[in-house]
């Protein structure tokens, strides 16, 4: 039986915080979807296609790391598609409320899909999407955070 895991979240847009996470993923499992999400309470900078492609990019040297885009619920995309497994990254504690909620909740729906956390290299547990979107708008060097396709789509935004 082939081990597939899901990694749902925004990437709005993707990070090295999540690319750390994705590498660790790729050598548990034999095959890892990013599955880019609508997320009802966020209004993205970039667009899914935009989203998508990034991560597609970025993830390119993973031979066994897809992406997809799903609007619906992570476990109804989990359930169609045989994944047992989300993953989750926890940067710091002030994840943890947030991210136990989701996983009780999604347990609570598919018993069968376990979410496992896992944390990034500590050079990325202050890096998040949001603070990417800010250094972008004040033309801030991001070399250091994203993978260069995100910098330079992100370079485009802002110009
Ligand atoms: P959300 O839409 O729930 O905020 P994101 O798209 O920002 O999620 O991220 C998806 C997942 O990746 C979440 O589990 C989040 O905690 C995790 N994550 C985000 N940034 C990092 C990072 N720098 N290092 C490790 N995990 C991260």
């Amino acid at each position: 039986m082939e081990r597939h895991a899901i990694y749902p979240g925004s990437f709005d847009p993707i990070t090295n915080g999540h690319v750390d996470v994705i590498e660790r993923a790729a050598q548990m499992f034999d095959r890892v979807t990013i599955v880019i999400a609508v997320n009802s309470r966020k209004t993205p900078l970039f667009d899914q296609a935009e989203r998508m492609e990034m991560a597609t990019k970025a993830l390119a040297h993973l031979p066994t790391v897809e992406v997809a885009v799903h609007s619906g619920l992570v476990v109804d995309y989990a359930n169609d598609h045989h994944a047992s497994v989300i993953i989750r990254g926890l940067r710091a504690v002030s994840d943890f409320e947030y991210e136990f909620q989701i996983a009780l909740m999604n347990r609570k729906l598919q018993p069968s899909v376990s979410t496992i956390f896992l944390m990034p290299h500590e050079r990325y547990t202050y890096l998040n999407s949001s603070i990417i979107r800010e250094l972008a708008r004040y033309e801030q060097d991001l070399s250091d955070f994203v993978p260069s396709c995100v910098a330079a789509a992100l370079r485009n935004k802002f110009q």
